[in-house]
């Protein structure tokens, strides 16, 4: 598993920032499978550009007073400084240089980060000609692109390739279970890990994670089970709520995940569940990874006999492409039901790397048609000849079929319910896909 590298597109509003993150992205995005009631976040993507993959940060979308240009402007470039290998710095070639430019400018001045200063809206050739003013800005030679005609998009990326690191090789570890801790600031993840690891029965060793600003944990039980617990807690939120931070801390809960085997997502009982948990949770599904849905601060909440269902009802409704996860009722302040956790854990991860031989498959497959047959469609009927399993974290697999146009969504899911019936998959997201029989 690696960590992308990151390209921030910096900038004041209106240079043109989402229109170049849509052309760097867009086709990406558009093939990704909507799942429903995901969340997207439409400021961060990933791209592909001669062999290298990298993610793409656009912190434009914010609406902020001119009054406070000063601080947000800030703070989104410090964020972008900190997390993004390569910067671009996007500028609109009618304008000349603004006041604003200028103190963007400043503040990446000094910075050792690779830069790329790239003029906007340079649809002609005069347009072209007057980004030579931009040299003013003391960053060296600016590259005049068109965002929206797609001019010169090519030659920034290839210089965006070149500026790369290799990427990040993560943790090769395989004995040790690597659990993230993501959810939106407040929700308890730093209070969590104090408890899991504040078990006297616990081994704790700590070292810096490879995600930035995350801490990773060693943990050992008594059992001799072993854990590595990602947190993306460190993240905090100077004073009053930044969008900057926001956004980068989204990105942050990626990397986790994609370094995780199992990612619990952590939810307020107080607080309910909010957009920026949908997101978070949107990312953990499209991970692939093992989930656990964690509700906190349970302490917090009167119940009587009918509270915990309700809730539960509440948290399938609100996220329910996550339906596979299991739900935990906590409180990280009191201790209640921590214990269970890795436990859980556990249980999930074996989930996760669970094969089932072709054999007994095809029993089930077997079983599964007699049930229910697929129905016909415009007078043809779906044939499913042989099921077989070809891959683990998260289980693949794959169907042999007479036609795959007729393999249906609600026949995929009908014959993932019944897999799932017969064998344990609790946590775990599973895939079927058809493939036509030569
Ligand atoms: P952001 O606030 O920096 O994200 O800017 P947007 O991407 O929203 O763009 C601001 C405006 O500039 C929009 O009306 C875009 O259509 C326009 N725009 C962006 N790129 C170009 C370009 O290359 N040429 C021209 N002529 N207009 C552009
Ligand atoms: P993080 O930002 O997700 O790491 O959240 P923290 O662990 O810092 O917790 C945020 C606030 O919620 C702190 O004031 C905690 O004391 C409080 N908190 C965390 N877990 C619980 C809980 O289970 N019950 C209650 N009542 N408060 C909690």
């Amino acid at each position: 598993m690696t960590i992308k590298p990151k390209v921030a597109i910096v900038g004041r509003p209106n240079v043109g920032k989402s229109t170049l993150f849509n052309r760097i992205i867009g086709k990406r995005k558009a093939i990704v499978l909507d799942t429903p009631g995901i969340t997207r976040d439409r400021n961060y993507g990933t791209a592909d550009w001669n062999g290298r993959t990298f993610d793409v940060i656009d912190t434009g979308g914010m609406d902020f007073e001119p009054s406070d240009f000063n601080s947000e402007i800030n703070s989104q470039v410090n964020e972008a400084l900190k997390e993004a290998n390569v910067i671009i710095f996007l500028v609109d070639s009618n304008s000349g240089i603004t006041k604003q430019d200028d103190q963007i400018a400043k503040l990446v001045r000094n910075e050792k980060k690779k830069l790329i200063l790239a003029v906007n809206k340079a649809d002609n050739d005069v347009e072209r000609l007057s980004a030579y003013e931009f040299y003013g800005l003391g960053l060296g030679e600016p590259m005049s692109i068109s965002a929206t005609h797609g001019t010169g998009v090519g030659d920034l990326l290839d210089r965006i390739t070149k500026m790369l690191p290799e990427e990040e090789e993560v943790d090769k570890e395989t004995d040790r279970i690597k659990v993230s801790i993501i959810g939106e600031p407040n929700v308890g993840k730093s209070s969590l890990i104090n408890k899991l690891v504040g078990n006297d029965r616990m081994i704790v060793s700590s070292h810096a994670g490879t995600t930035r600003d995350a801490i990773s944990l060693n943990l050992e039980t008594e059992d001799g089970e072993k854990f590595k617990l990602i947190d993306t807690a460190g993240i905090r939120k100077p004073g009053k709520v930044q969008e900057a931070v926001e956004k980068f801390s989204v990105i942050r809960a990626k990397d986790a995940v994609d370094e995780s085997d199992v990612s619990l997502i952590l939810i307020d009982a107080d607080a309910g569940i909010r957009e920026q948990d949908k997101k978070v949770a949107g990312i953990a599904f499209e991970s692939g990874k093992g989930i656990i849905i964690i509700v906190n601060k349970w302490d917090l909440i009167e119940k009587d006999n009918h509270t915990m269902k309700e809730f539960e009802q509440y948290v399938r409704d609100e996220l329910p492409y996550l339906n596979f996860a299991p739900i935990v009722f906590i409180s990280a302040r009191t201790g209640l039901r921590v214990e269970t956790l890795l436990p859980l854990v556990t249980e999930v991860y074996s989930n996760e790397i669970k094969r089932i031989p072709s054999s007994v498959l095809n029993d089930i497959l077997y079983d599964a048609i007699s049930m229910t047959p697929p129905s016909a469609h415009k007078g043809r009927k779906l044939k499913l000849f042989y099921l077989t399993q070809v891959g683990v974290k998260p289980p693949l697999f794959i169907v042999f079929v007479n036609d795959v146009k007729l393999f249906h969504f609600s026949y995929d899911r009908y014959l993932i319910n019944y897999i799932r019936k017969v064998f344990d998959f609790t946590g775990v997201p599973i895939k079927i896909k058809a493939r036509q029989r030569s």
